[in-house]
């Protein structure tokens, strides 16, 4: 079949090349993808999937969304960059949108969400030593245990993860690891006076969608709070709509500062996938540390990005998308949990809003070959749903907000069909 075999030549082809002479960083799983709009995303072979993963979160508003399209269109063809040396007249506007959406004095802005972590540790160290009087050099940042904040030296200097970290030291000093999910375990770390600050999820995505005790951030909130310590939300997967309300961390009407996260971080859907746009966000108190010369970055706050992030943010509003994530992500749990009723490999299904996953227990078939999350992720893809494994046992389902309750029901359909098929 000729068609055929030209087809298959395009898909592998640009896999060898990636193969051949890009860095082996990552494992894809094998889908070559060329277009995408809303939902849906189609290789080079034309064959459409919906789009379960979202690049992580970061195409909450779908692929392509046509505001974003035209915004960026045009923003493009007026300017682009301007560097901080000088105002541009995008970024008031969009720091005051920010501001007012997410309800703090000030934004930093900044890139990738790597960035906007080392941001957030680096002022809140600042914040210690000048606000809170501890010892040059003695500032301490609490993490947690199975932590993802992204892959800088610094960020992987507190991860836990022997892959993240594995070989890359010597590390920055300064981290303590705690559990996460335990009170107790971080009011014993609050003891120490040179804690500045608690760097944590409001749900370990990378870890594989875990939710802690509906009370764990309230209550880590309080415990930082009673001991003047900053509390560091690192949203930046969870954020903008993915479980149901703005910031996961906190209820949309919660305004009380005592209630709330000190430092917000923000990045992939704040643009909506168009470009790399990231944000930390704080009152005057904190973020005021920063003065002119103590950080910065050529891009970040460029007026293609701010525009972007302006209109992506409108989106959301417009379109309900909170809305959406609360209701379709119920939907999708009480569809999970018939399999996970119905097929003792199917462990459990967890999540908020449309950020969950499916826990199975990986099996051998009858013939001796693997049935770990990723051969599952391949089945699904060929019914026409792309999703990716996390360890070897967990698989996050994470499609854009935009989805439809008619789309979600057929998606339900196809991994469905597939765990049947899975036997
Ligand atoms: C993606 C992510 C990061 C890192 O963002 P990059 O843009 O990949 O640098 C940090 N924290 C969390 C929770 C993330 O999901």
């Amino acid at each position: 079949m000729p068609i055929q075999t030209s087809i298959r030549t395009r898909t592998q082809q640009a896999i060898d090349l990636e193969e051949r002479h890009g860095a082996h960083n990552y494992h894809p799983l094998p889908v070559v993808l060329d277009s995408g709009k809303g939902v849906f995303v189609w290789d080079v072979e034309g064959k459409r999937y919906y789009d379960f993963l979202s690049a992580y979160s970061a195409v909450n508003q779908g692929h392509c969304h046509p505001r974003l399209v035209k915004v960026m269109q045009e923003q493009a063809a007026r300017m682009t960059l301007t560097s901080r040396a000088f105002y541009n007249s995008v970024l008031g506007e969009y720091a005051r949108t920010v501001c007012t959406r997410f309800g703090y004095d000030r934004m930093l802005p900044m890139n990738t969400g790597a960035e906007a972590v080392e941001t957030a540790i680096k002022m809140a160290r600042k914040w210690g030593y000048e606000k809170k009087g501890i010892p040059a050099g003695k500032a301490r940042v609490i993490v947690c245990e199975g932590n993802f904040h992204g892959r800088t030296i610094t960020i992987v200097s507190m991860s836990t993860d022997p892959d993240s970290q594995g070989g890359f030291g010597p590390f920055t000093p300064g981290f303590e690891v705690i559990p996460y999910d335990d009170i107790p375990a971080l009011e014993r770390a609050l003891e120490d006076p040179n804690v500045c600050a608690f760097l944590v999820e409001p749900i370990q995505g990378e870890k594989g969608v875990y939710v802690p005790a509906g009370d764990y951030i309230p209550r880590a909130i309080a415990a930082c709070k009673a001991r003047n310590v900053l509390f560091i939300a690192d949203e930046i997967q969870t954020g903008i709509a993915r479980t149901g309300r703005w910031l996961c961390s906190v209820p949309d009407s919660e305004r009380d500062p005592a209630r709330r996260p000190d430092v917000v971080v923000l990045a992939k859907a704040l643009s909506g996938g168009m470009y790399p746009v990231s944000a930390v966000l704080a009152n005057d108190a904190v973020m005021n540390v920063f003065t002119p010369g103590t950080h910065g970055s050529t891009y970040g706050g460029n007026p293609m990005g701010a525009r972007l992030a302006i209109e992506a943010l409108a989106i959301v509003e417009d379109e309900d998308l909170c809305g959406n994530a609360e209701r379709l992500g119920q939907q999708f749990r009480s569809a999970m949990q018939q399999l996970v009723d119905t097929f003792p490999w199917v462990k459990l299904v967890r999540g908020r809003g449309l950020l969950n996953a499916l826990v199975i227990e990986p099996r051998t078939a009858a013939d001796g070959s693997p049935r770990t999350a990723w051969e599952l992720c391949l089945l699904l893809r060929d019914n026409g749903l792309l999703a990716k494994p996390t360890h070897g046992d967990i698989i996050r389902f994470a499609p854009p907000l935009v989805i439809t309750e008619a789309q979600l029901q057929e998606c339900v359909n196809i991994i469905s069909t597939s765990v049947r098929q899975f036997a």
